[in-house]
């Protein structure tokens, strides 16, 4: 086991058709380190480096600059194999022709560890990913999740200081994916393996993190335990990005002490205005999470009036879509059971309801449109 530490790492690929449009490609300025024996979790949306910082730390990709270091060794110019890292990948990655035994046993055997010991940790390893059962069979005659648990057992059985994940439970159906994501929670309390693991999930990001990593176009957006990014995001993009559904983001105008939003109007306390120094007309996002909204019976000055979209029923609630009178922004809103009842209609004979809501105020965010920082609460 092993810290990772990351300093300046940058990596700039060559896209002529990105240039042309002054957009970067690549990674830039990446620095953290992760403790032994943590779990830290990269997320961001498709084409955010992710998968480009992982293979850096790998030995797979070359950075452009900064340094690595797995525990007090400097390994820029290490060899991927020397290391000391075990990779899994989204596509598997087993021998084909090779049995389960064989495919946890092969990387083991090419290091020259002794064939009892080697026995052992395949004993061990594949009673701890339930997969004792399946030893002689050939990878084809797996099921995705049993292969998925293969290719973990056979990084894992080389006891390497680090553990590298790519996305790898993307290929296997929800119900699996959710089965082997908590089993790998498990695993990696029992082992305390460093382990950094890449995801574009954010519930899976939340789930299994110590730490998350927020990435956006290359660069770092924020790092925290998932309870600091859901209740503290620095920026808009990790408010929106973290969180199913995602945070409401609502254009407003300001007026003496009145968010103006199409039709409604809302309150804005003093406090907030002098703090904030808010100028009329000055147009903000206020943010909210769907949980803080709040279906009520009439309208009062500072309510939202709505008009339904979209409904879908998931049982033990109700998650609807609806636009704010008067614009074109759509909410998320989570109806509990308690008022559930009044969306017992079918879903098309919902559609254009009237809907009144309150926001919980003092779970409102406010962030600059152009910059997307936060402005409130102030960063503490
Ligand atoms: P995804 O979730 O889609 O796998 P990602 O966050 O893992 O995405 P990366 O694969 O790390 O993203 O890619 C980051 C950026 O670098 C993307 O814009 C990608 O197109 C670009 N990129 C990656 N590899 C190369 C390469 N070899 N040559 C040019 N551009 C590249």
């Amino acid at each position: 086991m092993s810290s990772v530490k990351l300093e300046q790492i940058s990596r700039k690929f060559i896209d002529v058709a990105a240039l042309q449009q002054q957009r970067f490609t690549g990674i830039d300025d990446i620095s953290f380190e992760i403790p032994d024996g943590e779990f830290w979790v990269l997320v961001g949306p498709s084409g955010c480096g992710k998968s480009t910082l992982l293979r850096i730390i790998a030995g797979l990709e070359t950075a452009t600059s900064g340094d690595i270091y797995i525990g007090d060794r400097l390994v820029n110019q290490v060899p991927a194999r020397q290391r000391d890292v075990a990779m899994v990948f989204q596509n598997y990655a087993l021998y084909p022709h090779m049995t389960v035994a064989e495919n946890l046993s092969f990387g083991m055997q090419m290091r020259g560890i002794n064939k009892s010991i080697i026995q052992q940790r395949i004993q061990d390893v594949a009673k701890s990913l339930k997969i004792d059962t399946l030893l002689d069979r050939k990878p084809k005659q797996l099921s995705g999740g049993q292969q998925q648990r293969v290719a973990l057992g056979r990084a894992i059985a080389r006891s390497p200081q680090v553990f590298l994940l790519d996305e790898p439970l993307s290929n296997l159906d929800a119900g699996l994916r959710e089965n082997t994501r908590s089993e790998l929670k498990q695993l990696h309390q029992q082992v305390g393996i460093t382990t950094i693991y890449v995801t574009h999930d954010c519930v899976e990001a939340m789930t299994l993190a110590d730490r998350i990593v927020v990435l956006d176009r290359g660069y770092i957006q924020q790092i925290g335990t998932p309870n600091e990014i859901y209740h503290h995001p620095t920026n808009q993009m990790v408010a929106t990005f973290i969180g199913t559904p995602p945070m409401n983001i609502i254009p407003a105008i300001y007026h003496d002490r009145i968010w103006n939003i199409g039709d409604s109007k809302i309150s804005c306390s003093s406090e907030l205005a002098t703090q904030l120094q808010l100028r009329n007309g000055q147009g903000l996002n206020l943010g909210i999470r769907p949980e803080y909204l709040t279906i009520v019976p009439n309208s009062t000055p500072d309510t939202l009036s709505l008009t339904v979209q979209t409904l879908e029923t998931l049982g033990r609630e109700t998650l609807l879509k609806a636009q704010i009178n008067g614009t074109s922004t759509d909410l998320n809103l989570l109806a509990p059971p308690s008022t559930s009842g009044q969306f017992n209609d079918l879903p098309d004979k919902m559609l254009g309801k009237q809907l009144t809501i309150q926001l919980a105020s003092e779970w409102l965010f406010i962030f600059d449109p152009s910059t997307g920082r936060r402005l409130f609460p102030p960063n503490t």
